[in-house]
């Protein structure tokens, strides 16, 4: 009789079946089991299909890579731990010590860490830029150029880029790297405006629960084969849970996305006119600056994010959320299932110089709603007390 240490130690036994699930499998491991030297050969070649070790590549990875991939015109990916994941994949397998990188000045702020950490450490050049300024961003292209990074709608500001108008200032040799967190694929897909590789927090809407933490990029094959080295050598791998639950997230983004754009529309116009609201970006709104581009790029497909300027900075927005909270809570993020606020000049850009930020136009007294699945009514109501005098 078989020991039961043994027989416990080589538990987890999955009986073969042939009728196939009707939800995806999780694939929670570390390695595959192989069919012998010969065969790990043709796996590793490419020629057989098949896995052999989770931070090289997972069915997981695939099933969510493929679905992000479908919706954004491209037809290969790599997934990644985390949007900055995502970001390191890509930039690391693209530029060298010496190359110039020139970026958005409204940017993510981990982004804009993220670039100058690889300016002091490792020598990479680069230049923040006032993207919608054609002229200033034609002055500040070097021979050394090698990438643009932009965000399709910015945070928290909400500006559009004007995607057409940026890829022809740049021309073919520089890669253009559009973050297209905020947008999603179901307001506009970067591929068709001329981004090369288009990059995703996919902890915010593409999963759109609150409980993931997953990046993602996409684009030409080539590309792509560079960034999953990276991706595989830095271990920036992501994790098969992950995947799987925003592979579940993905199938109800459009009725997400659809859901948010008409109910923050209906807040961003209440708001608009409400005597503690000093300013209020929502691209949706014809006095925001890029309401054009939000109608020809997005389609009207504004998104859920509205940002909010009041009087009296940091105490008054203090005193907002805590009278929103627990209904609407205070939570660093975006894009959960659930209305949430969230405070850029002591969150995403906090590490920002207080010159950098106030350059960006995010004030003390801008807070970021995102807008979330709940009833109009209800959010307005609880909005409306918490703005009260
Ligand atoms: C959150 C976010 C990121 C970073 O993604 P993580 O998943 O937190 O690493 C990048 N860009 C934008 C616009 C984001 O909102």
């Amino acid at each position: 009789m078989t020991h039961p240490a043994t027989v416990a130690t080589r538990g987890g036994h999955v009986p073969a079946f042939s009728t196939p699930p009707s939800a995806p499998a999780v694939y929670m491991t570390t390695a595959f089991d192989l069919p012998g030297l010969a065969g790990f050969e043709e796996i590793l070649a490419g020629r057989e299909p098949g896995y052999f070790y989770t931070r090289v590549a997972n069915p997981n990875h695939e099933a969510f890579v493929h679905d992000v991939a479908a919706l954004e015109g491209f037809e290969h990916g790599v997934a990644c731990a985390s949007g900055m994941g995502a970001l390191s994949a890509a930039v690391l397998s693209l530029v060298k010590t010496g190359d110039h990188i020139l970026c958005a000045r409204a940017i993510y702020g981990s982004t804009h860490q993220f670039l100058l950490q690889l300016q002091s450490s490792f020598q990479v050049n680069v230049t923040f830029v006032d993207t919608s300024d054609m002229e200033a961003v034609r002055k500040a292209i070097r021979p050394s150029t090698k990438l643009a990074i932009v965000e399709s709608v910015s945070n928290p500001l909400l500006e559009v880029c004007d995607l057409p108008a940026l890829k022809e200032t740049l021309g073919s040799k520089i890669t253009l790297i559009v973050d297209n967190t905020f947008a999603t694929p179901c307001g506009l897909r970067p591929k068709d405006h001329g981004a090369d590789i288009v990059w995703h927090s996919a902890s915010k809407y593409l999963n759109g629960h609150g409980d993931v933490m997953l990046g993602i990029i996409v684009g030409e094959d080539e590309a792509m084969r560079k960034a999953r080295a990276s991706m595989l050598l830095y271990g920036l791998n992501a994790n098969p849970m992950e995947c799987w639950l925003a592979t579940r997230g993905l199938r109800t983004l459009p009725l997400r996305m659809a859901r948010v754009t008409q109910t923050a529309n209906e807040l961003a116009q209440w708001l608009a006119e409400h005597p503690r609201v000093r300013r209020i970006f929502y691209p949706g709104l014809i006095k925001h600056p890029t309401h054009g581009l939000a109608n020809s790029l997005l389609k009207g497909s504004y998104g859920g994010m509205i940002s909010i300027e009041v009087d009296g900075g940091a105490a008054a927005v203090d005193t907002i959320f805590q009278r929103l909270a627990p209904a609407i809570p205070f939570s660093p993020t975006l894009a959960d299932a659930r209305t949430t606020v969230s405070y850029p000049a002591g969150t995403s850009h906090k590490f920002m110089s207080q010159k950098d930020r106030e350059a960006s136009g995010i004030t003390e007294g801008i807070f970021r709603l995102s807008v979330g699945l709940e009833e109009f009514a209800d959010l307005k109501k609880e909005i409306e007390q918490a703005l009260g005098e």
